[in-house]
């Protein structure tokens, strides 16, 4: 199974980039991958996910924690506003705050439910127009917004341009976080992860490397 050897190279990547070991954490992608494949990897002991539609994550995660015990699930997907509320519901973590409409909904319902996963910020690295995330010339401002919110702000997260060297979006991404006193860093995908850790990522992201090609067409499907 992939999963194994994306483990391995994330500690052998801690290491050659003199990480600390284990400050690395695995978001194991399963949008769209078949319920057995995910069933595997939870079976192998990991507890950390990462899904990208709301609709999706509602119909699979509630039923895995009853079988699994909890498992932490993180929202990697643009999040639309009135979707936000069940977003809060069910995931752990958000890492795709980037915009002020979005900050003053999630603060209004963290008040109305007493509780708000940690965010990240998403930060547009490449100002791709058809990409969601801040600009980053914007970055520093909507922090100190969300801030103001009282929002749980806990990192950054980017995804480079399609084609170009990520390592360069990786830099200006830890850059923003440290510059903002965020510690954590969501960055590095199957393509990139060990880039990503090289540059600092604390989370990084990884789907196909560890599931499979994901296939849009039978999503539903087991192999
Ligand atoms: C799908 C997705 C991933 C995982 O991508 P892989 O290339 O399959 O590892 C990571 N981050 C985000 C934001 C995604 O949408």
């Amino acid at each position: 199974m992939g999963y194994d050897d994306i483990l391995h190279r994330i500690r052998t990547a801690e290491t050659a980039s003199g990480r600390t070991a284990g400050s690395v954490q695995l978001i194991a992608v399963s949008k769209v991958q078949p319920d057995a494949r995910v069933a595997e990897v939870l079976s192998a002991g990991h507890r950390l996910f990462g899904e990208n539609y709301v609709q999706e994550a509602q119909g699979k995660w509630p039923a895995f924690r009853d079988k699994f015990g909890p498992v932490s699930v993180h929202m990697i997907g643009p999040l639309q506003t009135n979707k936000a509320k069940p977003a809060m519901e069910l995931f752990d973590a958000i890492h795709t705050l980037d915009r002020p409409s979005l900050a003053q909904r999630l603060a209004r319902l963290a008040q109305d439910l007493g509780r708000c996963p940690d965010l990240f910020v998403q930060v547009n690295t490449g100002a791709e127009p058809q990409k969601a995330g801040i600009l980053p010339q914007d970055a520093d401002s909507f922090i100190a917004t969300a801030r103001a919110l009282d929002l749980p702000l806990i990192g950054a997260m980017c995804i480079p341009p399609d084609g170009e060297d990520p390592a360069p979006h990786f830099a200006h991404l830890a850059q923003i976080a440290e510059r903002n006193g965020l510690p954590s860093l969501s960055m590095g995908m199957s393509g990139d992860f060990e880039t990503a850790i090289a540059h600092g990522a604390t989370h990084v992201r990884v789907g196909s490397a560890i599931f499979g090609e994901r296939d849009y067409g039978t999503k539903t499907s087991v192999p």
